[in-house]
Parts: C-alpha cells; structure tokens; sequence
C-alpha cells in the first residue's frame, strides 16, 4: 500500500506535469472508483488544475471553479501519465483527459482506491480523521509526548494509527523503529523523552530519504511516468533475514501486519 512517500513522490510527479493545465474530463470504467458529491454542479469539467496537496495517504487537486478531487490509491492504485496511449488497461479503474490529448490513468488491481470529486467546502466530509503530518513543525516532542501519554499499544501500531500521525504504513513503521533502535512492541506510554526525540527524528530522516528516493516499489506502487521508485534498495530491516548488523531478524504480527525487528539491535 502507497505510504506517504509514495504519495508524495506522485504528488511532486503531478505538481510538475499537470499544475496550470486544464482538466476536459474523467472516464470511469469501476462502479467502486468514482464518488461524486450530490452539491456537484452538473459536470465540473473542464477546469484548470490551481494547486495540488498531499494530506496523510490523500492526493487533493484543486480546481479553479471551487472544486476538488480527492484521490485515495488504496492498496494497489497507481496514476499514469501517458500522452500516447489510447489503450485501456485490463486494471484501468478511470482516465483524467488533459488538454486534450494527455490521459492520467487511474489503475488498481482490488479497486480499493477512490476519486471522489466534491465541492472545496465539503472536502473534510471524504477525509477520515487526520493526525499531525510528521514531516511538518508540529510533530515535535511535545505533541508526541501529550498523544502517546495514556497509548498502552505497542509502539508500532501507534505509529500506523493515521490519526496520531499521518501517512505511516508497515514498511516504514518497521524502517523508522529499526533505525530508532525501538523494540515495536514497547507500549507506546512507557518511552523516554529521549527515545521520543529519536523517534521524531528517525521518522523525519527516512521518510526524507525515502521520498528523496522516488517511495518504495515492492508490489503495485509506480511514479506517475510508471517506472519504479529505488527506496527498497534501502530498506534495512522490512522483508530482511539479517539486519545490518548481521543479527538475526524476528518475524512477528502485530495488528495483522507483519513485523521484522532485530532483538539486538531494538532492546
Ligand atoms: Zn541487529
């Protein structure tokens, strides 16, 4: 599943490719894909694109005539720009028509994803409740402190908990607490303000990283031009027999998703 990153590497790919241009309109081939909010005016198509933003695991693309479309990739979900192609994909879920002859291909496999398109106003009805960004200043040690004083939960499903921080998925919950030297399944109220400090920061550096790295293409996820991101050369402890260190890796499940940890390295 597409992790902020992930999102981030496709948002900086649409930012670059689509801002300014104008959208003429959006086919849909899924039932489960498209939402369209009932205050919608009948088509809100064409408009041009003003501005794009990434908010936990969701794409906003904000129009000029006071629209907005909302993109969730699911668990498989990718966007493709393609300028040539006329070909639908068996996995095509939908197709953003672009000045013309430009197509942005939405493909999932499970048809978990969603494009909802809403007026600005209604935006926060489609988005679930949403934690602090942690690339941003408010994710601090002030404001994990205050979340995690009474989370009895293993560290590694807080970190996941979109509502305390938003976009972390497993493989880089794994990622930042092997690089924290955090056992994941520490209860979340019982860490230092020293291992918290830690934890902030090793969260910043390899999302950073990360994101510098074009996101983590292990199954699904590509960039918008389909070629693969390079972080899971990277990784050091997700999918691992041995850590860095040359130790052992644990395998564990912690809220159905699986846990790599090393026992030495994260006491
Ligand atoms: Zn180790």
């Amino acid at each position: 599943m597409p992790e902020l990153p992930e999102v981030q590497t496709i948002l900086n790919g649409l930012e670059k490719e689509l801002k300014g241009k104008i959208i003429e309109g959006l086919d849909s081939y899924h039932n489960r894909t498209l939402l369209r909010d009932k205050e919608l005016s009948a088509s809100p198509f064409p408009a041009i694109i003003i501005d794009l933003e990434r908010r936990g695991k969701f794409i906003l693309i904000h129009l000029e005539n006071e629209n907005t479309i909302i993109i969730h990739l699911g668990m498989t979900g990718k966007l493709v720009l393609n300028r040539a192609s006329t070909e639908i994909s068996k996995y095509e879920r939908a197709c953003f028509i672009i000045n013309k002859k430009d197509k942005l291909h939405f493909i999932d496999i499970r048809t978990f994803g969603k494009i909802i398109i809403c007026p600005n106003k209604n935006v926060s009805q489609y988005l679930p409740e949403l934690g602090v960004e942690p690339l941003s200043k408010d994710f601090n040690l002030s404001y994990l402190r205050k979340a995690l004083k009474t989370r009895k939960a293993p560290i590694k499903n807080i970190l996941m908990d979109q509502k305390i921080i938003a976009g972390l998925g497993n493989i880089y919950a794994n990622e930042i607490l092997y690089r924290a030297k955090i056992n994941p399944e520490t209860p979340a109220s019982s860490l230092s303000s020293q291992q918290l400090s830690r934890l902030i920061n090793t969260t910043k550096t390899v999302l950073n990283e990360a994101i510098e790295k074009n996101g983590t293409s292990i199954s699904d996820y590509r960039r918008i031009d389909d070629k693969k991101g390079e972080f899971q050369n990277f990784l050091q402890i997700y999918q691992k027999t041995f850590c860095p260190k040359g130790h052992p890796v644990q395998k564990i499940k912690q809220g159905g998703r699986s846990t790599y940890f090393c026992p030495v390295c994260q006491k």
